[in-house]
């Protein structure tokens, strides 16, 4: 069997940053099974560090391995220098594990977390020697793609034997088990993705028709990952996830993931914290990362960390709680337990009124920010980061100016604790994502984007809080990768073959090909960025997404009334 990696000297491997990114043998990696009836790569697109972070890869990595029928290994998107290397030398990319190349597995599932990946998985596939399109794979591996970006799988279809709707802990599994008696049989890969579309959550390109987002019913009592792989290179999160509930029902109306993850389903305290000491025991980690949309929403938060500080396995341990809602509830939790990590203090406001946060139906008021702020003051908390996005439906310029007037008095606030905090704002252009009430609001175009930055940089100024901000042609880019139809697929190989890739890296990022791409293909952004009539069949439509499309036209006439000043 060939190993990719073992062609590979030591020589050249010093020419490359970080090469331990590309050698696997972590601690924690799966040992290596004899001749296993499927061989399953779990693809990440995007740089080792984000992806071994990457709580879904974690997920079906445990879920598949835990079989003993079954071998699932890793692979990443190279950076670039290793990309050269592995071209210069004609080699393929390969699984972590086994030095296998990608193009020998049974199956290759593919993580689709955020749109800016879709040039890195037809690299990927390049690399790999991978035909392209599903249409041109006779022989080699199936490619299966699933994750948030995929909820509208159209721009990927040309692309996929199959794509994911919905959870995929328990459909990949199901997945595996039809893969491996097609095998058997000598199917052909049209009649196995035949046979995969039948699965609930599987969406077929080949046999397009309706499909059902699935929902993993049994989450509640199932264990979630315990004996994670040990990255050989720091990850961008250092901490043990625990994923203590799945869904969130706040009902944000942006929100895609809100709408993607329902039901909430929430596991049991006693459960969390006898897997919070195996999953410190097995990864010797110090910090435990609480993992869910919104952590405070957990019923039984108190209780767990409570709890969690009891069983404590090591004098340091610690907890973090990355996804926080502010409230004085939250704020007597934090106090009372010391052992939580006091970093910094993260609240998404999202739009600078009450006006424009009921539109949106985010349910957090001026007040429970400020009196966040004040009760913290004397705290370690040292920085307070604010998320707001612009460019939402129904938005004025009143509303950008709140964003002004907010930021002013928690800086006053700041200014008088000891230590004094740091207020960095982040600014980001909304996006209306499919299966929300705005899947049908109009994205604002780059110039008015600015034109709203450029009035919270000027009312700003003159202040002590950082300013930062997601380029307004991005915003447009995502608009369009994930409101798109089928025909947006051609644009995104297009970019590829321009050499578009890591799109989601400022120092990667080129404007210039991706803008080339829509003059080769002759698709015009705007399409893709206008507001649609509720009466337009959109190109996500045969998804029964398990949310009725009458809640999401309700909720966004809901929000078009609070625009007016009436009841949200
Ligand atoms: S923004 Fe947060 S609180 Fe609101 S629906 Fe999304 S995950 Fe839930």
């Amino acid at each position: 069997m060939k190993n990719i990696i073992e062609n590979i000297s030591h020589w050249e491997l010093l020419e490359i940053e970080k090469p331990a990114r590309y050698l696997g043998g972590e601690v924690n990696q799966a040992p290596a099974k004899t001749a296993p009836a499927l061989r399953a790569c779990l693809v990440f697109p995007d740089l080792y560090e984000l992806g071994m972070s990457n709580l879904a890869i974690k997920i079906f990595y445990e879920t598949l391995n835990r079989r003993p029928d079954i071998v699932a290994e890793r692979a990443f998107s190279p950076w670039p220098d290793f990309e050269a290397l592995l071209r210069r030398r004609g080699l393929p990319l390969y699984g972590l594990e086994s030095g296998l190349p990608l193009s020998e597995f049974d199956v290759i599932f593919i993580t689709l977390p955020y749109e800016m990946t879709f040039t890195n998985v037809l690299n990927i596939l390049d690399l790999a020697g991978i035909p392209l399109h599903w249409k041109d794979r006779q022989k080699g591996p199936l490619v299966i793609a699933g994750g948030p970006s995929a909820s509208n799988p159209m721009p990927v279809a040309r692309f996929m034997d199959a794509v994911v709707i919905g959870d995929g802990e328990e459909v990949i599994t199901e997945i595996c088990d039809r893969l491996i008696a097609a095998r058997q049989a000598g199917a052909t890969h049209s009649e196995i993705r035949g046979d995969l579309k039948n699965l609930e959550g599987v969406w077929v390109p080949e046999f397009p028709g309706k499909v059902r987002r699935r929902v993993f019913k049994g989450f509640a009592a199932s264990t979630p990952p315990l004996k994670m792989v040990i990255p050989n290179v720091q990850a961008i999160h250092n901490r043990a996830p625990l994923e203590i509930f799945r869904g969130c029902m706040k009902g944000c109306r942006f929100c895609n993931a809100g709408f993607y993850y329902r039901p909430k389903r929430e596991r049991p305290v006693e459960d969390l914290i006898r897997y919070a000491t195996e999953l410190l025991q097995n990864t010797g980690e110090e910090s435990l990362g609480l993992l869910s949309l919104s952590t405070s929403d957990y019923c039984r938060l108190n209780e767990l960390v409570r709890g969690l500080d009891k069983a404590k396995l090591y004098p340091e341990q610690s907890i973090s709680i990355p996804s926080m809602r502010m409230n004085d509830h939250t704020i007597a939790l934090l106090d009372s337990t010391p052992h939580i990590r006091k970093g910094g203090l993260t609240f998404a406001p999202e739009a600078g009124t009450q006006r424009l946060r009921d539109v949106i139906n985010k349910n957090v008021t001026e007040e429970d920010i400020i009196s966040v702020m004040k009760a913290t003051g004397g705290s370690d908390y040292r920085t307070v980061k604010l998320y707001f996005m612009m460019g939402l439906p129904f938005e004025t310029d009143e509303d950008i100016e709140g964003i002004v007037t907010l930021v002013k008095r928690l800086e006053d606030i700041g200014r008088t604790t000891k230590p004094r905090k740091q207020i960095s704002i982040s600014l980001s252009g909304f996006v209306p994502k499919p299966f929300t009430p705005f899947q049908w609001a109009e994205q604002a175009d780059m110039g008015e984007l600015k034109r709203r930055r450029q009035i919270v940089c000027r009312g700003l100024e003159r202040g002590s809080s950082r300013v930062s901000w997601r380029e307004e042609y991005l915003c447009l880019l995502e608009s369009v990768l994930s409101r798109g139809d089928e025909r947006v697929g051609a644009l995104i190989e297009a970019a590829f073959k321009n050499g578009c890739k890591f799109d989601g890296w400022h120092e990667h990022f080129s404007r210039e090909k991706w803008e080339k791409a829509f003059v080769d293909t002759g698709l015009q952004a705007a399409d893709y960025l206008r507001s649609r009539p509720t009466s337009e069949v959109l190109p996500w439509d045969f998804i029964d997404f398990q949310v009725p499309r009458a809640y999401l036209e309700k909720e966004f006439q809901l929000a078009a009334q609070a625009a007016t000043g009436g009841q949200s």
